[in-house]
């Protein structure tokens, strides 16, 4: 059950502070294996848990004072009550005028300082704590450390405190310190696939109700496995890129008279007239990947539900299509490495992530995998890009006590 990293979370706690912690509680990156860009157009997305987890080993502090150490920034850190209350506000507010603020924690820290302000807000005792974590979830890559890091402190303080808080609603919670506090504008889905996902399964979320399915997905006993490769690309703009889909997202839904594009549906009686309405051809294409994104998220989620795992591969290689011509997130890099692995005989390849750079997956078999990735990684040289870096995923749990 323990591996090296609750091992370190675990050593890192007694060399910081000198005595054993009260407990260790794990939450994992995440890989979204369909859906792209249709979380914030209420539509339907389909992550499932990496092996990869943050670990946060924990033990009650006198008073109302938090203490955290991070393997990964080397540093420790502390704030008290008064460095949280009052410092957070909408996304927006915080990155307009957060920064300036003498009282609020910044930096990595924000992430969990955002996890207790946000269970304040919603009228919890938090107990203070002392926290070490250690995390194998690489940073900044796409696979969402950012949310198992809140997860996982989030579990760890929810239990300490004894807090009445239900799994429906710690995502919810879990969003609000990103979105809140440390002022980075995510959806919903990070921190849903890291507390609610389940062992060999994906979570189907759907991002207008909320609602979680558990969809089959046991790729081991198939004999298959998602070959996850970090392309290492460069991040170009992707704030602003980012921003600018949402808007002309939220334009193409005003323009046709739908609260969000989730209301548009992908059959050519529905579709077709859509994008006749839309004098834009930019806005054209945005739509039209939104909708048929969601489409195949539907199509995935029924060709998993009959047990037909290989047969998403079209689906997987259609969305990154998609998302290459429609809404041209991809860079030559993340469409490097997903022909080499259509080449190499992968079932189906996509993006994975916001885009701009990021990770790629590919469903393989498993006895395939280092093949694929090795014809990634060779396709990647050739063009003189960053190494990449691949390694194979099954789909693992979701927040837990360990
Ligand atoms: P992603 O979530 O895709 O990995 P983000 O930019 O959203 O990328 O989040 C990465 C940031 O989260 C890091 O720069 C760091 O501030 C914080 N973070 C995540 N995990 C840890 C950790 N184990 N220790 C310290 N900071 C972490
Ligand atoms: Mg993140």
């Amino acid at each position: 059950m323990t591996g090296p990293v609750a091992a370190r979370a675990t050593a890192g706690f007694l060399s910081e502070y000198g005595h054993q912690p009260a407990g260790r509680w794990a939450a994992p990156g995440r890989v979204n294996l369909i859906g792209e860009h249709t979380d914030y157009n209420d539509g339907f997305v389909l992550p499932f848990a990496l092996p990869q987890r943050t670990v946060v080993a924990a033990a009650p502090n006198t008073g109302q004072e938090w203490s955290v150490w991070s393997e990964q920034s080397g540093e420790r850190i502390s704030f008290a009550a008064a460095e949280i209350t009052a410092a957070g506000g909408t996304a927006a507010e915080i990155t307009a005028t957060g920064a300036g603020l003498p009282s609020r924690v910044t930096g990595w820290g924000a992430y969990v300082a955002g996890v207790v302000w946000a269970l304040v807000e919603a009228g919890f005792r938090v107990p203070g704590a002392r926290l070490a974590i250690a995390s194998d979830v690489p940073l900044g890559a796409g696979l969402s450390s950012s949310a198992a890091l809140e997860s996982a402190v989030l579990t760890a303080l929810v239990d300490l405190g004894g807090l009445d808080l239900p799994i429906d609603e710690r995502p919810g919670l879990a969003q609000r310190a990103e979105n809140g506090y440390a002022g980075i504008p995510c959806g919903i889905m990070d921190q849903s696939a890291s507390i609610r996902c389940r062992a060999g399964h994906a979570l189907f979320l759907d991002c207008r109700s909320l609602a979680v399915e558990h969809i089959p997905f046991d790729l081991a006993s198939a004999g298959l496995a998602i070959l996850v490769t970090d392309t290492r690309a460069p991040h170009r703009h992707v704030t602003g890129e980012y921003a600018a889909r949402r808007t002309a997202c939220e334009t193409a839904a005003g323009a046709l008279g739908v609260p969000a594009l989730r209301d548009v549906l992908s059959d050519a009686a529905s579709l077709d007239p859509a994008l006749a309405r839309l004098t834009d051809p930019l806005l054209r294409r945005r739509v039209r990947h939104v909708v048929t994104e969601n489409q195949r998220v539907l199509d995935t989620v029924k060709l998993l539900r009959a047990g037909q795992p290989t047969r998403i591969g079209p689906l997987l290689t259609a969305s990154h299509a998609s998302m290459r011509d429609d809404f041209e997130i991809t860079v030559p890099e993340v469409d490097t490495a997903v022909e080499a692995a259509l080449a190499a005989g992968a079932y189906g390849a996509r993006m994975t992530g916001g885009g701009f750079g990021g990770c790629v997956l590919a469903l393989v078999d498993a006895d395939a995998a280092e093949r694929v990735a090795a014809s990634v990684a060779d396709a990647c040289a050739a063009h003189g890009f960053t190494p990449p870096v691949s390694f194979t995923a099954l789909p693992g749990p979701g927040a837990t006590r360990l």
